[in-house]
């Protein structure tokens, strides 16, 4: 049985003015906080392997965050003996860490490559300084530019954020950033629309009128832009926001739109399986506490969990399904077979085809790019 982990590292050096991710700064943790956070997640581990009756395969390993390496790349090779310590890894096993400009030094690149990493996710976001001063991040254009050639240096298959539509944006600043990031010729690219999260500081600036709310007029147009300037390029648009060379796309994050089961570890984790959602505290210090106790429970830390009914399942398989541009298998839906689907979608979908937002290959629908630019209400028809 294949399976995907993600394992969450909810440390930054500091906090970016629009995330709403679980994350806290690196100066709130002892040494021995993060010594036992990391002998917390092999409990996690362990755990959840016991609970399983059958023998589990990883197809793929995401160590996201946060920003993993500040942790040290030493407490990530024991994370990473973990993982192989209860777990069979598929051949070929995609491993993926996110990584952060400013914490790309050769030192650091070596530990990640100790602790045996092959995918590396680079949260660029821009190569500007004034966006990326908007933005709050910590790092420079140049640490960014630094931190590429650099990684380019030590390993291949590497994957870079970019983020559009910033307060206050300009449709050249965008070009620019995507060019430059051409030119670095990455395997992968993710860009992301920005979206302004409640109680976050940038939607507090927003408030009081520091600066302009987002324009999503201007967000499509940079959308729009992206699409058709990679449309000629090596890149496919497998996903909505995401571009990759031929067999550079992410597995891990495929397994998400592919409503594959996956283990979610570590604080502010979520994960899947057998039909439930789960999601544990996104407090490090509960978390570590306890997975120090008796562990109770399928999913011990979880604050959240969730089992997903029928009608349910099927939206979310549909939409999922409809974010890659390999579409929607009819055959693949859980509850519902294709005649059912098509009773209760396809008179709109229909209608949506011949607008020229999607198409079908006989048990196979999905959205065009005009269908993607559009995604969002599209899906409306499919909530249960
Ligand atoms: S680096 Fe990422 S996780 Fe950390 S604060 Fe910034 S956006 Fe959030």
């Amino acid at each position: 049985m294949g399976r995907g982990l993600y394992i969450h590292i909810p440390i930054c050096r500091s906090k970016c003015y629009y995330c709403d991710f679980a994350s806290y700064p690196l100066n709130r943790f002892t040494e021995r906080d993060l010594d036992l956070y990391v002998l917390a997640i092999e409990y996690e581990l362990k755990h959840l392997l016991s609970q399983e009756t059958r023998p589990v395969e990883l197809t793929s390993v995401y160590v996201g965050g946060g920003t993993p390496p500040l942790i040290d790349t030493s407490r990530l090779v024991l994370i990473m003996e973990a993982v192989h310590k209860y777990f069979d890894l598929a051949t070929g096993c995609e491993l993926t860490v996110e990584l952060n400009p400013l914490t790309c030094t050769p030192e650091t690149l070596r530990g990640l490559a100790k602790a045996g990493f092959n995918r590396f996710s680079l949260g660029v976001q821009s190569f500007d300084d004034y966006t990326l001063m908007k933005l709050g991040r910590a790092h420079s254009a140049q640490e960014a530019r630094a931190a590429i050639g650099l990684l380019k240096e030590n390993f291949d298959n590497i994957s870079f954020d970019l983020i559009y539509g910033v307060p206050d944006d300009d449709p050249a600043r965008w070009k620019r950033d995507l060019e430059t990031a051409l030119e670095f010729d990455p395997d992968h690219l993710s860009l992301y629309s920005l979206q302004v999260e409640e109680d976050t500081p940038l939607a507090q600036l927003i408030k009081r009128g520091f600066c302009d709310p987002v324009d999503e007029g201007l967000q499509a147009d940079q959308w729009d832009w992206a699409c058709d300037r990679l449309y000629p390029t090596d890149y496919r648009h497998y996903e909505i926001s995401n571009w990759a060379k031929p067999g550079k796309e992410s597995r891990h994050n495929l397994g998400y739109w592919l409503y594959d089961p996956y283990y979610g570890v570590g604080a502010g984790a979520s994960g899947f399986l057998d039909g439930q959602r789960y999601r544990n505290t996104s407090d490090p210090w509960e978390y570590t506490q306890i997975m120090r106790s008796s562990l109770k429970g399928r999913f011990p830390a979880a604050e959240f969990v969730e089992r997903l009914t029928p009608e349910q399942m099927a939206a979310e398989r549909i939409i999922l399904a409809l974010r890659t541009a390999d579409g929607l298998n009819l055959e693949d839906i859980p509850g519902m077979s294709s005649a059912e689907f098509w009773r209760r979608y396809g008179e709109k979908l229909t209608y949506y085809r011949e607008m020229g937002l999607v198409w079908r290959r006989r048990q196979r629908i999905g959205l065009t790019e005009a269908g993607m630019a559009l995604s969002n209400r599209i899906f409306l028809m499919f909530m249960p």
